[in-house]
C-alpha cells in the first residue's frame, strides 16, 4: 500500500536499533558569523536590513531571519537607495560593490574570511600576470564573486575534462585556486591534470583549504563503515551538503540529502540496523534534533550515539563596521 508521500512502506514497518550522529556537524565559523551579523545588524540598524543573496544556503535559517526583518534580494534593481545592505557569506564581486556604492547603501560585509582570502589571492596573482584556474562550479555564487575580481585572468574549471582542455595564454604562468566548499579530495583529479599540463603550476598555500569543508567530509568518511545508511541534513542548493552525500556514496554507503525530518522516506530504511546522521556547515542544530526525535518516534530508535572525529574551535570576529555600530549604539 502506498502512503500519502508515495512511500510503499509506513513508518511502523521500519525499526532501527541505533542512530549514530557525527559529533562534528553543522555550523562552521563562517556561518555562525554570517547569521550573527544579520541578527546584530537588525538590533542596531533597525528593520529592515537587506541581504544580498541568501545569507547562507539554508531555508530554515533564511525564513527565521526574514521573520525578524531581513529582506533577501538577488540584485539591487528594486532596492531603495541608502538602505543597510549585508553581503552574504559567499562574497560578492567588485561589480556588485560598485553597484552598492552607486545606490549609496550602508554596507556590512558578511563574506566569510576564508572566501575573502581567496579573493585577495586572485587579485595578487592577477597583478603578477598569472592566469588563474579557479576550480569550482561556474554557477555558484562564491565562484561568480571570486571570478569578478579579475575576470580577464580567471578561467573556471569544474572537472578533470575541462582541466585537460582549458586554454591559457602562457602555460608557464598558471596558478590555481579553489572554491572553498571543495575539499582536497574533490580537487585532486583536476589538480593532477593541471600539473601534468602546466608543470610550473603555482599552487595555493595549504591553509587556503576550508577547514570546515575538509573536517565534515572526513567525519563522513570515518562514520561510513559503522552505519548502513547516512542521512545528510542540508539543502540541495548547498554545495557542501551535496558533497557530503557524494562522499558517503563514493565510500559505498547509501546516502540521502534531506532538508527536514519529514523528507525521510521509510523505504530508504527498511532492513537496516544502524542509521547515520550528519549535517552540513549551513544546517542548524535544531534541525538535527528534529530528525533525532522523528527517528525515535517513528522508527523506534533505541540508542542514539555520537561518533567522534576532530574538534573545532575556530571563531571569526565580526566585521569592523558592525563592531563600530554596536559600540556607538551603547
Ligand atoms: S564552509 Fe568554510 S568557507 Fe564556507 S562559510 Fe564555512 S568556514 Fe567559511
Amino acid at each position: 500500500m502506498k502512503t500519502e508521500s508515495g512511500s510503499i512502506f509506513t513508518e511502523r514497518q521500519v525499526k532501527i536499533e541505533r542512530l549514530v550522529l557525527t559529533k562534528l556537524r553543522g555550523f562552521c565559523a563562517g556561518v555562525v558569523r554570517a547569521i550573527d551579523i544579520v541578527e546584530k545588524a537588525l538590533e542596531v540598524c533597525g528593520r529592515p536590513v537587506y541581504v544580498r543573496h541568501e545569507i547562507i544556503h539554508n531555508r530554515y535559517v533564511v525564513d527565521e531571519l526574514r521573520a525578524k526583518g531581513a529582506i533577501f534580494v538577488e540584485d539591487f534593481a528594486d532596492v531603495p537607495e541608502g538602505v543597510w545592505m549585508i553581503y552574504s557569506a559567499h562574497g560578492v564581486s567588485p561589480q556588485v560593490r560598485e553597484e552598492a556604492r552607486a545606490k549609496k547603501f550602508k554596507v556590512i560585509d558578511a563574506t566569510c574570511p576564508l572566501v575573502t582570502k581567496v579573493h585577495l589571492e586572485a587579485i595578487q596573482l592577477a597583478k603578477e600576470g598569472y592566469t588563474i584556474i579557479l576550480i569550482g562550479h561556474g554557477d555558484h555564487v562564491e565562484t561568480i564573486g571570486t571570478m569578478g575580481e579579475a575576470p580577464e585572468h580567471i578561467r573556471v574549471v569544474g572537472d578533470a575534462e575541462a582541466a585537460e582542455t582549458v586554454e591559457v595564454p602562457d602555460p608557464t604562468k598558471v596558478a590555481y585556486l579553489t572554491q572553498t566548499t571543495l575539499s582536497l579530495d574533490d580537487t585532486a583529479e583536476i589538480v593532477q591534470a593541471l600539473k601534468r599540463r602546466f608543470p610550473k603550476l603555482a599552487v595555493p598555500k595549504k591553509d587556503d583549504i576550508c577547514y570546515a569543508t575538509q573536517n565534515r567530509q572526513n567525519a563522513v568518511k570515518a562514520i561510513v563503515p559503522h552505519i548502513d545508511v547516512l542521512l545528510v541534513l542540508g539543502a540541495p542548493n548547498s554545495s557542501n551538503s551535496v558533497r557530503l552525500k557524494e562522499v558517503a556514496q563514493a565510500k559505498g554507503s547509501r546516502s540521502y540529502l534531506i532538508e527536514r525530518a519529514t523528507d525521510i522516506r521509510p523505504e530508504w530504511l527498511t532492513s537496516i540496523k544502524t542509521l547515520g546522521l550528519t549535517a552540513s556547515a549551513s544546517c542548524p542544530e535544531i534541525l538535527v534534533q528534529e530528525v533525532v526525535d522523528y527517528c525515535k518516534r517513528n522508527f523506534g530508535v533505541a540508542q542514539v550515539e555520537e561518533f567522534e572525529t576532530v574538534e573545532e574551535d575556530v571563531k571569526f570576529s565580526l566585521p569592523y563596521e558592525l563592531e563600530k555600530l554596536i559600540r556607538d549604539s551603547r
